[in-house]
């Protein structure tokens, strides 16, 4: 598809694919059909998108797929992908940067550097969105998405843009949430970054060295959704896990990565029941030896068996 479309007398120009498999869009290569499967062209072509729907449809945002696992039976509704297409980033003055939230993450990390502006570094090795790292707050090497936001705009279901400040969110680790409920329904579709002047040499310094770090100690070559559970208080998930005897440690196709105990990697045969089943195993043996509950970092969306 991709021609222009007619839904409700609207016309939008985006691609609408239908029963399109999520294991396309998502960095564990698994899970099954979404329903509706949208790329806008642009902000304005997803505002009229979301307006052609029925306002009880459910929505749901991706970007690169690279903190979710979708389960087999796929997902009800429509998905919509920014990724590679809200993809505008520019300056905005000497410290500030307007940017899209399809842009990804590493993407706005080296953007900044260029420009010698220190910050956002800690983006480099997030392989996901902007608008991914919002939802997430994402963060890594002490920085967090949120430390750097000084606003974002968000649409609602009708396709209303709204500008808000990180005052009207709960800001947490690897989590936010909206204070008011009637924000509940809106979905992000850009920030404005707000960084230090720096030295453009020292940001990409540190970049290189992020990055280098990643390559020895994960599973980058392999199908993963990077850290399965989120670091308890003073402690890491990794260790607890490892601790456990669970490093290579197998359901079907999904392994506990040898090279870091909280990545779970697809050997290529993992379906979303197997890692799952990975995940609650995992789970429920470092509660047994630890007496530690760990909590998940990766979402779990979609139609599950039971
Ligand atoms: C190798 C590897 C390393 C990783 N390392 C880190 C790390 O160091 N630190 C870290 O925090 N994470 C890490 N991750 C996890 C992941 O990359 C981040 O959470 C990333 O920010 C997710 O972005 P995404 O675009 O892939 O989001 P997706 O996986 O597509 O979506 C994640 C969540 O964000 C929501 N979302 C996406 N876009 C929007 C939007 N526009 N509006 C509202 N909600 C939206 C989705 O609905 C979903 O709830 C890693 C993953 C991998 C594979």
């Amino acid at each position: 598809m991709g021609l222009a479309m007619t839904i409700n007398t609207m016309t939008f120009k985006g691609v609408l694919l239908e029963k399109e498999p999520m294991s396309r869009h998502t960095s564990w290569r698994v899970g099954g059909v979404a329903d509706r499967f949208y790329r806008p062209t642009d902000l304005d072509d997803l505002s009229l998108y979301l307006q052609s729907l029925n306002q009880d449809e459910s929505v749901f945002f991706i970007g690169l797929g690279s903190n979710l696992l979708v389960a087999d039976k796929g997902i009800r509704g429509t998905v919509v992908c920014t990724s590679g297409v809200l993809n505008e980033i520019k300056v905005i003055d000497e410290t500030r940067i307007y940017v899209e939230v399809g842009v990804p993450s590493p993407k706005l990390a080296k953007f900044s550097a260029k420009l010698g502006l220190t910050g956002a570094e800690f983006l480099s090795g997030i392989p996901g969105t902007i608008g991914g790292a919002l939802k997430m707050n994402a963060g890594a090497v002490g920085g967090e998405t949120w430390d750097v936001v000084e606003s974002v705009e968000t649409i609602d279901m009708q396709g209303n843009v709204h500008k808000r400040t990180p005052e009207e969110f709960s800001i947490a680790y690897r989590h936010i949430e909206s204070k008011d409920d009637s924000l509940q329904k809106e979905f992000f579709v850009s920030a404005v970054i707000k960084l230090k002047k720096g030295n453009k040499e020292e940001s990409l310094e540190t970049i290189k060295k992020h990055l280098n770090r990643r390559g020895a100690t994960q599973p980058i070559q392999q199908p993963n959704a990077g850290s399965v559970f989120r670091n308890p208080p003073d402690d890491y998930a990794a260790r607890l896990i490892e601790a456990c005897g669970l490093k290579g440690f197998c359901i079907g196709g999904a392994c506990v990565s040898e090279k870091h105990a909280n990545f779970i990697i697809n050997t290529g045969t993992a379906t979303a029941k197997d890692i799952k089943a990975l995940i609650e195993t995992v789970h429920e043996k470092v509660m047994q030896q630890h007496e530690i509950n760990l909590i998940r970092e990766v979402q779990i969306v979609g139609e599950l068996d039971e």
